[in-house]
């Protein structure tokens, strides 16, 4: 399997002699491509009905290796099967709700099945070490990372800014990890206290939590700067676990298969996916599931008060907001400006045109966006075939969740989380007779308990062994938004 750049320069692309792609573990430990593009397959890998059948039987692990083998071909299949089988178990997927089985992983519930041909089903991917869906990626990341850094003798020092889930998933699957350190920077004192006591209680010698004194964008633009410095960032070995990381993607493929070959006998049955969404890499695995030949019926994206994919997929403008336009909704982790992983589906709705897509998002940072709806002045008519990849949209309200956490527990007995909450409220919007809906749960409610007391007047249920978690001593530092100060951290920390 070969990888290609959305930014390709379309001459090297075109000359063999001159190969423009990489291999699954040349871009593992990656992000972006050197041309500023975001990498994808050559081609998608197709599924058969006779595999779809085979793999109704299979565990999640063995479900995960069949359709991770297609993609990460340049690793022995023995060790894929070994990677994956570690990571997918009912051990570390075990915040499972009492009455749904660890061993499933991503357990499916069905919610309400209407008169109409209706079915309303959500699927838990929040099990996992840090209550949020980017367990199920990262913790298979962390084990590939130590898997190719042993391979080549090497190291590698991750860097990051987080608001909140991304850093958590990252510290719980690097932890303890051979090769590996995690800095990790936050706001000093602007996470939840649970969020906060996730990270810092984390007393592993390979974690470094370092709160920044201001807000997010301070410990981001701090993040920015260090990386920039290509020599000290190459001396350091500094590499990021962000959202375009393509090993990320590809493992939320997985559970798409997993939700679709639950949910039906056979694969003549409708199955559409409603997706709570930010930067788009959860709902693009979902994208990508569907052009392998997985009979997903529509992709819905369900956003929050920050509607730029919403707006998109109503209307062809893809327009980024300024950060005055970024609202701090009671659905943080989908509170985005841009869609960073947007990218790899523009480049599908393009025809796979690396000029075009180039020019496209050239324009999104001299112009804030592009305009693909074909009026008078637009940069192209592509948003009429947006309806061929299956893709539909919606939004909600702070309100709207409040509401749709109190409908849920009433009607169905479940607590859910604010980013499931804007799921459910678009999947309801989105329903068909004969066609099950299912809705990704992004998170756990334990993560978000003040919108719960707020929707229902009671704390949300805390899974064993976070009762506590608050009162657990931490490990942190405190530092001034400061470049220097930070360089001198990470080069005392590496030893290198
Ligand atoms: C990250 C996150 C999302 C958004 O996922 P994207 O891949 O950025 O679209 C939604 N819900 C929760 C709880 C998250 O942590």
């Amino acid at each position: 399997m070969q990888y290609v750049s959305t930014r390709a320069a379309s001459s090297a692309a075109a000359s063999p002699s001159q190969p423009s792609s990489a291999q699954f573990s040349d871009i593992l430990l990656g992000g972006l491509a050197a041309d500023g593009g975001l990498f994808l397959p050559a081609s998608y890998p197709q599924v058969t009905g006779a595999e779809l059948d085979a793999w109704r039987k299979l565990s999640y692990a063995e479900l995960a290796f069949e359709i991770l083998k297609k993609f990460a071909t340049d690793i022995p299949e023995a060790d894929l099967r070994a990677l994956t089988a570690k990571t997918y178990t009912a051990e570390v997927y075990k915040n499972a709700r009492k009455e749904e089985s660890a061993a499933d992983i991503t357990p499916l519930r069905v919610l309400e099945e209407g008169e109409n041909g209706t079915r309303l089903v959500l699927q838990a991917l929040s099990n996992g070490p840090t209550l949020a869906f980017k367990d199920m990626a990262m913790q298979l990341l962390g084990n590939l990372f130590e898997y190719a850094l042993a391979k080549q003798n090497a190291e590698l020092n991750i860097f990051g800014a987080t608001s909140g889930d991304t850093g958590s998933a990252a510290e719980y699957a690097m932890r303890g990890k051979q090769g590996i350190r995690v800095f990790m920077l936050s706001p000093h004192k602007k996470m939840s206290a649970f969020q906060t006591a996730q990270m810092f209680s984390l007393q592993d010698p390979n974690i470094f939590n370092i709160a920044i004194e201001g807000v997010f964008d301070d410990a981001q633009d701090m993040v920015k700067a260090v990386s920039n410095d290509l020599e000290f960032k190459a001396r350091h070995k500094i590499g990021t676990v962000n959202s375009i990381n393509w090993a990320r993607v590809v493992a939320q493929v997985v559970y798409y298969f997993r939700g679709y070959l639950a949910a039906t006998t056979s694969n003549d049955q409708k199955v559409s996916f409603t997706v709570p969404s930010g930067n788009f890499g959860n709902i693009c695995a979902g994208h990508i599931a569907r052009m392998m030949g997985l009979p997903i019926d529509k992709l819905v994206a369900a956003t929050n008060e920050n509607d730029v994919l919403d707006e998109f997929f109503r209307s062809g403008v893809y327009r980024v907001r300024k950060s005055a336009e970024t609202y701090h909704t009671s659905s943080p982790s989908m509170d985005i400006s841009k869609a960073s992983n947007f990218e790899r589906f523009v480049y599908e709705l393009v025809g796979r045109d690396s000029d075009r897509t180039r020019a496209l998002f050239q324009k999104v940072d001299t112009h804030g966006g592009f305009d693909l709806s074909g009026k008078p002045g637009s940069d192209g008519d592509e948003f009429k075939l947006v309806a061929n990849y299956g893709f539909k949209s919606g939004k909600s309200t702070h309100q709207d969740r409040v509401d749709t956490i109190r409908d849920v527990a009433d009607d169905y007995g479940i607590v859910i989380d604010t980013h499931t909450a804007d799921g459910i409220k678009v999947a309801k919007e989105h329903l068909e007779p004969g066609v099950t809906m299912i809705v990704l749960e992004t998170a756990l409610a334990a993560k978000f308990n003040e919108t719960i007391l707020e929707a229902l007047g009671e704390d949300a249920e805390r899974p064993d062994g976070f009762e506590n978690i608050e009162d657990l001593p931490q490990k942190f530092v405190v530092m001034k938004p400061d470049v220097a100060a930070m360089k001198a951290y990470i080069a005392s920390n590496t030893g290198l």
